[in-house]
């Protein structure tokens, strides 16, 4: 008997050197979780030793039982130490991972711009807000009357055989230039003067080509007051051609014909390209057009509310695409619509 007590304590001692080794060599928590199963678990080997204790003599129990209970506190003991140790070790290098280096640079973000028929519509916009001018909407699908009869374009007049024009109805149409916003201004606010606005848009017109677009873009203005001239209609746009092109630009007018102002004349200005000299942009005129214009004529007045008799009036209207292929020197108007960003991110 003296035998088998010896080899039990030599078991446990056993059990106590190599659970703690276990513990010691667990490298994260699920290991140390194997080796508490492995030593202390139901199925375990220390477990096991004390059931076979049924076989020691009485006097030895008592002894043999306290080494077990010793070691399995031992063994509970590093367990839970190493268990700390081992959470504390997975958090430092859960922090390590998550943390960041505010010295690195931050990630490029990209940043988004305008389209440059929007861009040259602002410039326009913000060049009238400065001379006292109000930025004004209107509808795009537009009633026969608005884009065609209070213009000064009755019917049979042969202006609307030039306006190739997308019909909704009879009536209705979308509309083919800004202008039709004059009178719907000028029925606002008639007889009440000064009116100064200019509104930018969409026009749709049924040309589809290379020089062409089916719907393109619109600035219209109009002033209406008491004794305007046409020296105010050039001074204006005159200002607003050097705004937009450069100090230097000389502009010239033209007579021209709308049915919708009197006199009417075209504006061009020196070519931004050759100076005037001529080029080939310039079909070696040394003149770009960008707009028209001309006094309103009385019969528009009348129709909208106002006393030709008492005050008159200048209208003018460009092409946007026109004037931002000038500005941007872009010479194809299909690039505005193709929404390429290799060409868009340019502006
Ligand atoms: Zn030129």
């Amino acid at each position: 008997m003296e035998v088998e007590r010896i080899d039990i304590r030599q078991e446990l001692e056993e059990i106590r050197r190599k659970g703690l080794q276990e513990i010691n060599n667990a490298g994260d928590l699920e290991q140390l979780n194997q080796v508490r199963v492995k030593f202390l678990g139901k199925k375990g080997k220390l477990t096991s030793i004390l059931r076979g204790m049924g076989k020691l003599p009485v006097e030895e129990k008592p002894l043999v039982g306290r080494l077990a209970n010793d070691i399995r506190r031992d063994l509970e003991y590093e367990l839970f130490e190493k268990n700390t140790a081992l959470k504390e070790k997975e958090r430092e290098e859960r922090l390590r991972e998550e943390s960041i280096d505010v010295t690195l640079p931050g990630e490029k973000i990209l940043l988004g711009n305008c389209h440059p028929l929007t861009t040259a519509i602002n410039e326009i916009e913000s060049i009238f807000l400065g001379m006292g001018y109000s930025v004004v909407e209107g509808p795009e699908i537009e009633l026969d009357y608005y884009n065609f009869e209070a213009l000064n374009i009755p019917s049979e007049h042969p202006a609307r055989d030039m306006q190739d024009s997308f019909y909704v109805s009879a009536e209705v149409l979308l509309r083919t230039h800004t202008s039709p916003v004059q009178i719907r201004t000028m029925e606002k606010y008639a007889p009440s003067v000064p009116v100064r606005v200019i509104a930018p848009g969409k026009v749709y017109r049924r040309d589809d080509d290379a020089t062409h677009s089916p719907m393109f873009h619109q600035v219209e203005g109009l002033l209406v007051d008491e004794k305007v001239t046409f020296g105010d209609l050039k001074g204006t746009l005159l200002t607003f051609a050097r705004q937009m092109f450069g100090k230097k630009k000389e502009v010239r007018f033209r007579p021209s014909y709308f049915p919708f102002t009197e006199p009417s004349a075209e504006m061009d200005i020196s070519c931004i390209i050759c100076e005037g000299s001529g080029c080939r942009v310039c079909s070696q005129t040394g003149w770009l057009e960008i707009l028209g214009s001309g006094m309103v004529h009385p019969r528009v007045l009348e129709m909208a509310g106002y006393d030709p008799e008492k005050v008159c009036g200048f209208a003018f209207g460009m092409g946007v695409e026109r004037i931002a292929m000038l500005k941007y020197g872009i010479d194809d108007l299909r690039l505005f619509f193709d929404n390429d960003l290799r060409f868009l991110s340019q502006f």
